[in-house]
């Protein structure tokens, strides 16, 4: 991987047409830390969130030796960067063959679930493979209430009387029992882990089965950008998140038995940020080399203003407009389809003009893993950058952090 120490003079020294990824392995070791450090108990990355080997690896070097998968794919990757680590197979609804390949291949033991059938499909496959139900745990994912960014209780998990009767039914057949839910992504309240907390409460009680390990799943937010006009959204930090979700977990008495985590976003949100180049201005419009189909989709379906540096070429003499002035374009993305188009702006000087390049912030989660070929467009070069994004002074149009709140 080719590397420098900014993004800025990456772009001027490339002078790409092409996206590109600016990786920060600095920066992932230190969110991953950062997270384990806080997390009182197994912390297990979600490689859904980025699964690029280069995350992976830094992640394994970090100290990260546990990780939540979801596909044949995933247990690949991890197998290749981590050999050692730990997968925890948290689709709640799998393939009969991809089971198999877990149990046998993989040597997984942690699977989650959400229905009798799949305690049957799990359980024809112990029994083939001839495996003691008693060294594997199954957890009841369940159903929870809250407001994410994106809402998976609409998709996965049990009722709580429906949870308690697979409980139930899991021990009697021999396995240990686990409960598991996942609030969502982004959560911006930290009431939303006390409602699910307090209904695997309830499940335990009414179930009366020994519960060996709670997982309460991802959705722990990163910090993004803002709307420079509005006040500043109130969004606790990490650490005032965690230590809430810490005085609920022992309120609802979950602190005897080991936690697991499964962050995503939070971890490797902040170790990206990507270079565009702007193909065309038409008046507050911008027209950039990447969107929704590629680097974008996250932040178009989650309505997440991203953080933008402008990089302006040098090699243009002549601008128009108040450099001064932060004013919201309009983003479209590459492809010719007519919803490739930003649900956000972009917030950048007014001088920006066809030509310029634009580093995106904090674009680590669900980018290079949503990113599809249409239309022939697919970013995929890489290269290292020394310093964070947003280190230093505040730079123009970064509609980030306090400086541009008022
Ligand atoms: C996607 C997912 C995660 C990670 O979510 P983040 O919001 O990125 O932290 C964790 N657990 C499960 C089951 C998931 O589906």
């Amino acid at each position: 991987m080719d590397r420098y120490k900014t993004a800025v003079e990456a772009a001027l020294a490339l002078r790409p047409d092409e996206p590109v990824y600016c990786f920060r392995p600095k920066v992932l070791s230190r969110d991953a830390k950062n997270f384990q450090d806080l997390f009182p108990g197994k912390t297990a990355y979600a490689v859904k969130t980025n699964g690029e080997p280069f995350v992976l690896d830094t992640l394994a070097k970090a100290g990260i030796d546990c990780f939540d998968v979801a596909s044949p794919a995933e247990f690949a990757a991890v197998k290749a960067a981590a050999p050692q680590a730990e997968m925890l197979y948290m689709h709640p609804i799998k393939a009969q063959s991809d089971i198999r390949l877990a149990l046998e291949t993989y040597g997984i033991r942690t699977l989650s679930l959400d229905h009798e059938d799949e305690v049957a499909k799990i359980l024809r496959i112990v029994r083939a493979l001839d495996i003691d139900p008693a060294t594997i745990t199954l957890f009841v994912r369940i159903a929870t209430k809250g407001h994410a960014a994106y809402e998976l209780s609409k998709k996965f998990g049990a009722a709580p009387g429906h949870a308690v009767e697979l409980l139930q039914r899991i021990d009697r057949i021999g396995f240990k029992c686990g409960l598991c839910f996942h609030v969502g992504s982004q959560i911006e309240e930290p009431e939303t882990y006390e409602r699910a907390l307090a209904s695997a409460d309830w499940i335990r009680s009414r179930a009366g089965v020994d519960i060996v390990e709670l997982d309460v799943g991802g959705g722990f937010p990163a910090v993004y950008g803002h709307d420079p006009r509005r006040k500043v959204r109130e969004m606790p930090s990490l650490e005032d998140l965690m230590g809430q979700l810490k005085s609920d977990i022992s309120e609802w008495e979950f602190d005897k038995q080991p936690l697991v985590a499964e962050p995503g976003r939070v971890i490797v949100a902040h170790c990206i940020s990507l270079i565009v180049r702007v193909l065309l201005k038409k008046g507050r419009r911008l027209y950039i080399i990447d969107g929704i189909w590629a680097s974008l989709s996250d932040s178009w379906t989650g309505k997440i203003t991203l953080p933008a540096r402008f990089i302006p070429d040098p090699a243009r003499k002549t601008r128009s407009g108040d450099a001064d002035k932060i004013v919201p374009f309009k983003v479209c993305g590459a492809t010719c389809d007519s919803v490739d188009i930003l649900s956000r702006p972009f917030w950048l000087p007014e001088t920006v003009d066809t030509g310029d390049w634009i580093e995106i912030g904090h674009i680590g989660a669900y980018s290079l893993s949503l990113r599809t070929r249409f239309n022939g467009f697919y970013p995929d070069k890489v290269i290292e950058v020394d310093t964070p994004f947003d280190a230093g002074e505040a730079p123009e149009g970064f509609a980030s952090i306090e400086t541009m709140a008022d």
